[in-house]
């Protein structure tokens, strides 16, 4: 405050950096959040009318409406079971002369498989975008997620890390980090010469400066996350646990369960709810039965059996850093009891 910078200034720069980074990409672009990180890079690739994005249904409707904000068609794939992430086969099975990108969710913090899209891409000639809203320092091996695509990621207060709002574009591509910079602020290379259509998707200087305080405590909250995740691995016998794949470390944004075939889910949550425990359901409507896509055509026959049968069954319980000893036992005891 006292520098007298209120929009974006040298913090930001040295956010940029210094997430980037962290997670071993070349350019880091913030932006005012993470639905505007995820347009920035839609525009920045020149996605539009007549190109599809191929996306998973189970994800944060943000993952769609960039999509469907630069006029372009999103075609919905279905995923795992176990991870939740959109399956590359059903990916694949999508493809149309139209595809222009695909973008896998890490969801709930855990990679996507990113070899197998990476991959896919490379033998039909897509964009790989990611959207990494929820996985800040999630890897497959030593590499982390934002390398393999053009990678959004947000900084909403529910996720690992916050700037109150904000988002950030990796890439390893100068000049789509070029671009990016230009459809942030106005479309302008040289001040008020406009090359092209941009907008206003600035971070200011204060959210940055609180970003790089907390991008300092992610590695040790990150730890914490997963010593929560393992501990109700071990001890949870009456829910399906998360499934982590080998040699991929998942963040935790969330630690989601299913509820076995044939339980109420939410007759579950309700009582887990009504014992004090903080239980939310991520996502109880896949995004093409949500109402907007109603009246757009050919999403009403879509069919997603595991997206379907996920979002009947899953719920999230907390996981965060500041649960205490006391509190993981009571979580641990009460969903225990629950179903
Ligand atoms: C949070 C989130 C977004 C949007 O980020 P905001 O900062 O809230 O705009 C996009 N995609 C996913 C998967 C998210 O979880």
């Amino acid at each position: 405050l006292t520098s007298g910078t209120l929009t974006s200034g040298p913090k930001v720069v040295e956010f940029e950096k210094a997430f980037a980074a962290q997670h071993g990409a070349k350019h880091g672009v913030a932006t005012s959040n993470g639905t505007t990180a995820l347009m920035a890079a839609m525009m920045a690739h020149g996605i539009g009318p007549g190109d599809e994005v191929i996306i998973p249904s189970f994800s944060f409707f943000a993952t769609a409406s960039c999509v469907l904000s630069v006029g372009a068609r999103p075609v919905f794939a279905d995923i795992y079971p176990d991870t939740f992430n959109m399956n590359p086969a059903a990916a694949e099975a999508v493809i149309t002369p139209r595809t222009k990108a695909i973008m896998p969710v890490h969801l709930y913090g855990q990679p996507a498989e990113m070899p197998a899209f990476e991959a896919l891409c490379q033998k039909h000639g897509l964009v790989l975008l990611e959207d990494s809203a929820q996985a800040h320092l999630a890897a497959i091996g030593d590499r982390h997620v934002g390398t393999w695509g053009t990678a959004s990621f947000s900084f909403y207060p529910t996720k690992n890390m916050t700037t109150t709002e904000g988002g950030m574009v990796l890439t390893n591509d100068d000049e789509i980090a070029r671009k990016l910079r230009m459809i942030r602020a106005q479309g302008m290379n040289t001040q008020y010469y406009h090359e092209v259509v941009g907008y206003n998707f600035r971070m200011t200087d204060m959210a940055a400066a609180i970003g790089l305080v907390q991008m300092g405590r992610l590695p040790q909250w990150t730890c914490d996350r997963v010593g929560n995740a393992t501990l109700f691995n071990s001890k949870l016998e009456s829910v399906r646990t998360p499934v982590n794949r080998d040699g991929y470390t998942h963040v935790y944004h969330q630690y989601t369960v299913r509820v076995p075939d044939g339980v109420d889910r939410e007759a579950v949550t309700k009582r887990l709810n009504e014992r004090g425990i903080g239980v939310r359901v991520y996502y109880p409507l896949p995004i093409h039965r949500q109402p907007v896509f109603q009246n757009m055509g050919g999403y009403d026959k879509l069919d997603l059996p595991e997206t379907e049968k996920a979002t009947a069954q899953v719920f999230s319980l907390p996981v965060h850093p500041a649960l205490t000893d006391e509190e993981k036992q009571y979580i641990i005891e009460e969903v225990n009891a629950s179903c």
